[in-house]
């Protein structure tokens, strides 16, 4: 009977997953835009039609659409399959990784990783992490943390959250301000500050150190292929334009929260076990 039980969840997820997928693409368009997430409903961006609920199930009528809309054929980002295709992996990961911890930690789970996805959308798109978003990765991390006070958490303590909170709200706050004195203007966004407030409480300091790791040296490569790329580029095109040193420093710069919610989400899953095995190493 718990097999079946299982199994149910497995299945409950996968479509929960998606539809929740489906919402996603919602907040990620209209939240940075600051426009109403309930009202207008589902319409084509550029030719204004509403979408019938029948070309607004997830994945499938993105494949049977062959991403255009139906009215004025324009094309449709191939970022709202994906979404809808990753949320659902997340929340089978998910029962996967927290069933054995009970329901609610599966579903503050659930929902945190569902918000990371989304503000590595908005940061991409807009380079900003909506308010919203933020606070309810921060609600997820208080109800963590008051179910691991009541004894039905996971194995991370609640002091060790509380710690997370200093190592990942308080780290990011002190680079904030180093960085605003030395360049004189914002380099970190504080929606990055925000988010590692939440993630610190919810993941404990270990996995929040690891998360943070493991972030920069994404971004490092990252900064480097960019690098690389444009220096190629410039090298090819023999374009004798005078470039201002602030036009080149606004070319270097991009956002940094689709790093940290990928690491977030890896050590949300994986980074207990990992801090685990390197601990083993020495000890
Ligand atoms: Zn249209």
């Amino acid at each position: 009977m718990d097999r079946f039980y299982l199994v149910c969840t497995y299945l409950l997820a996968a479509v929960l997953g998606l539809c929740v997928g489906s919402f996603l693409n919602v907040l990620i368009y209209r939240l940075p835009r600051g426009m109403n997430i309930a009202k207008p409903g589902s319409h084509c961006t550029v030719c204004r039609e509403p979408i019938r609920w029948y070309d607004n199930i997830p994945v499938i009528s993105y494949l049977v659409l062959r991403g255009k809309c139906r009215h004025c054929g324009t094309k449709i980002s191939p970022r709202y399959m994906i979404v809808e295709l990753l949320n659902c992996l997340f929340w089978v990961a998910c029962v996967w990784r927290f069933y054995a911890y009970g329901w609610g930690v599966l579903i503050v789970c659930s929902i945190t990783v569902s918000m990371l996805l989304t503000a590595f959308f908005t940061d991409l798109e807009h380079m900003m992490i909506p308010d919203s978003v933020n606070g309810i990765i921060g609600l997820c991390a208080i109800a963590a943390f008051i179910l691991q006070i009541c004894g039905i958490g996971t194995e991370v303590s609640w002091q060790d959250r509380l710690w997370g909170l200093l190592a990942g709200g308080g780290s990011f706050l002190l680079i904030y301000f180093i960085v605003l004195l030395v360049i004189r203007r914002e380099g970190l966004g504080l929606g990055d500050v925000k988010l590692m407030t939440g993630v610190g409480l919810l993941l404990g300091w270990r996995s929040t150190v690891l998360a943070i790791a493991f972030a920069c040296i994404l971004a490092s490569f990252y900064a480097l292929a960019k690098k690389a790329g444009r220096g190629k580029r410039e090298e090819k095109s023999l374009k004798t334009d005078e470039e201002t040193a602030e036009e080149k420093e606004r070319k270097n710069e991009f956002p940094f929260a689709p790093f940290l919610t990928t690491a977030a989400a890896v050590c949300l899953f994986f980074g207990e076990q990992i801090c685990t095995a390197y601990t083993n190493l020495f000890l």
